[in-house]
């Protein structure tokens, strides 16, 4: 719905109550009116031609063409289907450990550990803060209502779960009363995240949040100041911006969140101009 659609709805309820009680009514002191992210994704398609951004390191190109081959190396069915199960076997490994891990006090109440989800072949890993009550009783990862606003977010540029991505988090047990990971914990815990990462090779990173980029980029800069600009993790070219639980929280965000989007699809169809195609595909397939 777009922000006038709010607009006109709020206005005619007003107008509604006023004529009820037979004078003037206010319903709200101070009101605004944002559009929803779904729609201010649907009046702007995203566009390969992104306005230039602020590049800091730069990946090199081989280094790219690198990540591109390892998520592309092989044409040879067998062979693909071999380094799926070869991963898929090392990521079920790392689930067990970190299923039997005690090194952080966040082990202590913990109802499931929550590694992550998606594909195992990715070309992009989304990494969040910390699972929330639903991913620790379920041991999923992003679940619920940041879930849902996530999977519109990834939808907008053409990536998902399902098909070409993978989310985790910097730690894999849920903080107590969902406070955001503190630093010690969330470096017990790189040592998983550096072993997701070595095994799922992605083409790019996207990181939400500020305690997960504030973690992950060893900086204590606030997440105005990170998002915008570009990053690498090991070569792997990587971008920041706000958590869906951000954006639940205050609406406004949502416009610069899919700014940020659209840059990051820039660099994806950079990297593979044909990153998306298997999700155009199933979207044909659901017509
Ligand atoms: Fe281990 Fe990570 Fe859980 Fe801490 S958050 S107990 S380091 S798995």
């Amino acid at each position: 719905m777009t922000a006038s659609e709010k607009e006109t709805i709020y206005t005619f309820l007003e107008k509604s109550a006023s004529w009820l009680k037979g004078y003037k009514v206010k319903l709200l002191d101070e009101v605004s009116f944002e559009d929803d992210f779904e729609t201010i994704v649907k009046t702007e398609a995203p566009s390969q031609n992104t306005a230039a951004v602020q590049i800091n390191n730069e990946p090199r190109e081989n280094e790219l063409n690198q990540e591109k081959e390892i998520n592309t190396e092989t044409t040879n069915p067998d062979e693909t289907e071999n380094i799926a199960e070869k991963k898929e076997q090392k990521l079920a490994a790392l689930a067990q450990k970190i299923e039997a891990c005690t090194n952080c006090i966040l082990h202590q109440k913990r109802t499931l550990t929550s590694p992550g989800n998606g594909v195992f072949s990715p070309f992009v890993l989304v990494i969040g803060n910390a699972p929330n009550e639903i991913d620790n009783t379920t041991g999923s990862t992003f679940e619920g209502k940041s879930g849902e606003l996530l999977d519109k977010m990834l939808s907008a540029i053409h990536l998902s779960k399902k098909i070409n991505t993978y989310l985790t988090n910097i730690v894999k047990c849920m903080p107590p009363m969902n406070r955001e990971p503190m630093p010690d914990e969330a470096s017990a815990c790189s040592g998983f995240l550096e072993a997701q990462i070595h095994t799922l090779k992605p083409s790019a990173i996207l990181v939400l949040g500020r305690s997960a980029a504030q973690n992950i980029l060893e900086t204590s800069e606030g997440i105005n100041t990170l998002r915008e600009k570009w990053f690498e993790y090991n070569s792997i070219p990587l971008m920041v911006t706000f958590h869906p639980n951000d954006v639940l929280k205050n609406e406004t965000l949502k416009r610069p969140v899919w700014e940020d989007l659209k840059v990051f699809r820039s660099k994806l169809l950079e990297i593979n101009s044909e990153y998306d195609k298997s999700f155009k595909d199933e979207q044909l397939k659901g017509i």
